[in-house]
């Protein structure tokens, strides 16, 4: 079922030039090679994209909740291969894939129900005043349309559920956009298994093949997929370099369009004294277990935490270096990754002004993460703006703060973060309040008694935040909402009822959620 082709609308096509997947647990390559596709590929997709832009967006929404149904029932089909291709192409383990397989198909029947519920479409009609005085008001009435074809970069981290149907692939195929996938080089086999399961429910459905293609591509032909004029849309999960060059290029064109963008986090977690008196030791050994979960390979991973010196805290890091010190050494998913995440912790573990507290079991396997856990200073920290980057993978910096002001003045230095963890007890609260007026300005997600790591996928869902942890912050890229980043409004006056888009006519033929006059009336 893997040939290692580029997916092309219903075509399938082959080049000269050739990569294989590499498995990371070994260091041994996979069979068959894989294609690179160029600027020929970068052409023929952007056209078919473009050709099927209108008939996509304008077809029922009825019957894009039934392909992305589709897609899932695929997917789940391809069965057993799929799992052990991710396996062999990523070292994580079968149960977080299959999890993971269960999210994707997951989030893919969600925005199947968001677009039968319909509020999607923000359908907002003021009627004619036509006897208002100073003067008459004309009829109007919105709706969103889709942007146009959309190009989704795969993340490395997760080979189903933010990859080639993955979040961004979903939400712009809800919103009614075309996709075309940029392959991640990490995960190939996992991709065309992947991309043909919508290549399959593109024909099932009978939708215009240019609604989605699969391009495993070079550099060069993912900028240039950015720079074609035909492409409305970038959504992208991955480094803050790769994340900058595409913003770059998107903002270069003659046309600028968005880049939404997930980047880099180090999602600090807030002990507050109470709770850290009261559990001190519970609180450390759960911290190391959410920070070496998948080698710390999640984007929500702890990096950071602030506490106040003194012996709770002893406690807690005496607690969160034992469970350090025995954590095993996990594959991470590339070399490059595993080269970075060495690079990082060597940084760390030399900078003058920074502890090393625990490291994890010595790797055996090539590209196999050692936990890290490190110490140092809020003057330190703050000193230097290093210290705040993200180490990708199962390192964490512990900042001792005297007090919560100091805190509050450490978190305020923060770059723009997904999440916030605050562990707090009862008492805990007023120092809480404090915080969170900063706090709120500073992520996109703050939690309380737990860990950042895993990610619901719901409609209350933020998935975001302040730049570099996005490129947008008024976005998520998981959750219901995340189909907002792929459409805009347009706003219809004194149209003809005949010539409105059906939803908007009267007698609400969609049977969804409207808003007349300022007051929303369910369908
Ligand atoms: P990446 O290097 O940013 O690559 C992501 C995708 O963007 C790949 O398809 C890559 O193509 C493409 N790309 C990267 N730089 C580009 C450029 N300058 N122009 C055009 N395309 C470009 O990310 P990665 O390989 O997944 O992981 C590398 C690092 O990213 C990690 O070590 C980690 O620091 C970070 N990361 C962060 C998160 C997060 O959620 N915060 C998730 C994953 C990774 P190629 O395959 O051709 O390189």
């Amino acid at each position: 079922m893997i040939t290692g082709a580029i997916l092309i609308g219903r075509d399938e096509a082959q080049t000269q030039a050739g990569y294989a997947a590499i498995n990371p647990a070994t260091g041994a390559t996979l069979e068959p090679r894989f294609t690179t596709a160029g600027l020929a590929e970068v052409e023929r997709a952007c056209a078919l994209a473009d050709a099927a832009s209108i008939a996509f967006a304008e077809a029922e929404p009825e019957t894009r909740a039934v392909f992305l149904e589709t897609i899932a029932d695929e997917i789940v089909g391809i069965g057993e291969p799929l799992i052990e291709r991710a396996m062999a192409e990523t070292g994580l383990p079968r149960a977080r894939l299959e999890g993971e397989r269960g999210r994707t198909t997951g989030q893919l029947r969600l925005f199947a129900q968001v677009l039968r519920e319909g509020s999607w479409a923000g359908l907002t009609i003021d009627p004619a005043l036509p006897e208002r005085a100073p003067l008459p008001r004309p009829d109007l009435r919105v709706r969103k349309v889709a942007l146009g074809p959309v190009v989704v970069f795969g993340a490395s981290n997760f080979p189903l559920a933010f990859s080639v149907a993955g979040g961004d692939t979903a939400s712009a195929f809800a919103a009614g956009c075309p996709v075309i996938v940029k392959g991640h080089s990490a995960h190939p086999g996992t991709g065309e298994l992947v991309a043909r399961a919508i290549q399959r429910a593109v024909a099932l459905c009978h939708l215009p093949e240019g609604v989605f293609s699969y391009l495993p591509a070079s550099r060069e032909a993912g900028t240039a997929l950015v720079a074609d004029h035909r492409v409305k849309a970038v959504g992208f999960t991955g480094s803050r370099p790769g994340g900058m060059a595409l913003m770059r290029t998107a903002a270069a064109r003659p046309e600028p369009i968005p880049v939404y963008a997930e980047m880099s986090s180090i999602n600090p977690v807030v002990l507050f004294p109470a709770a850290l008196a009261a559990r001190a030791e519970a609180l450390g050994a759960a911290f190391v277990g959410s920070l070496t979960m998948g080698a710390g390979q999640f984007c929500t991973n702890p990096g950071l935490v602030i506490a106040i010196d003194g012996p709770d805290l002893d406690t807690f890091l005496a607690s969160a270096s034992a469970a350090m010190g025995g954590s095993v050494a996990q594959d991470m998913l590339t070399p490059g990754i595993h080269s970075a995440y060495v690079e990082g912790v060597s940084a760390l573990a030399g900078h003058g002004a920074v502890t090393t507290l625990a490291r994890g079991v010595e790797p055996t396997g090539p590209y196999q993460a050692q936990g890290a856990l490190f110490r140092t200073t809020a003057a330190d920290f703050l000193a230097d703006p290093a210290l705040g980057a993200e180490v990708f993978g199962s390192s964490s910096l512990v900042i001792t703060v005297s007090d919560m002001a100091e805190a509050l003045k450490v978190i305020a230095a923060l770059e723009g973060q997904l999440t916030a963890t605050l562990i707090l007890d009862a008492e805990d609260e007023p120092e809480v309040a404090k915080l969170l007026p900063v706090l709120e300005r500073k992520v996109g997600r703050i939690l309380v008694n737990g860990w950042p790591t895993g990610v619901e996928v719901c409609h209350a869902m933020v998935h975001g935040g302040p730049f570099p942890s996005t490129s947008d912050g008024r976005t998520t890229s998981v959750g219901a909402s995340a189909i907002e980043r792929f459409l805009r409004p347009v706003c219809y006056q004194n149209m003809p009822s005949a010539l409105l888009p059906e939803g908007l006519r009267d007698g609400n033929p969609w049977n969804a959620p409207r808003r007349i006059d300022g007051v929303l009336k369910l369908g």
